[in-house]
């Protein structure tokens, strides 16, 4: 780190500590050329991957789009807020973990499904309908007869 008074390319670190929670690293620095001090802080850059939706546009991810989602999905069903609140940090965690630019919203939808089948089996079959939009009932019915059936072995294994 360049010093920002006399511009000498070597500092040094004389004191470091977390600030803001734990998001930041606060660095107290030092020019070994004039002596001077000051501070920096540091923060670890999470870029998320953008969206590539159905019709091959891109957007930002929004965590507020999911979470709308789930509150739709999960209305006037026995789930807690911070349930919620969890499924939303999974899923950002899971769309950080994949590592790649972009992610197509499909994918989202499966975690989304994925995460409400394991919380709740009427918020699950609620928002598949909405985001598979099954074209006719049957599709409507093998979905739900899956779900029956994994209940069912899960269930079975106790
Ligand atoms: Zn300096």
């Amino acid at each position: 780190m360049h010093c920002p008074f006399c511009n000498a390319p070597d500092t040094k670190v004389v004191d470091s500590r977390l600030a803001t929670e734990g998001v930041q690293v606060r660095r107290r620095r030092e020019c070994l050329e004039c002596g001077e001090r000051f501070t920096t802080f540091e923060s670890a850059e999470l870029s998320l991957p953008r969206v590539v939706k159905s019709d091959g546009n891109r957007e930002r991810f929004d965590e507020e789009k999911i979470r709308r989602g789930l509150i739709k999905a999960l209305e006037k069903r026995p789930v807690a807020s911070e349930r919620i609140d969890e499924m939303v940090n999974h899923i950002t965690k899971l769309m950080m973990a994949e590592g790649s630019r972009e992610i197509p919203s499909s994918q989202i939808g499966e975690w989304v499904m994925q995460a409400l089948r394991e919380l709740d089996q009427v918020a699950y079959v609620r928002f598949a309908s909405v985001y598979r939009s099954f074209q006719d009932v049957n599709a409507f019915r093998e979905e739900i007869e899956k779900l029956v059936q994994a209940t069912a072995a899960k269930a079975e294994r106790g």
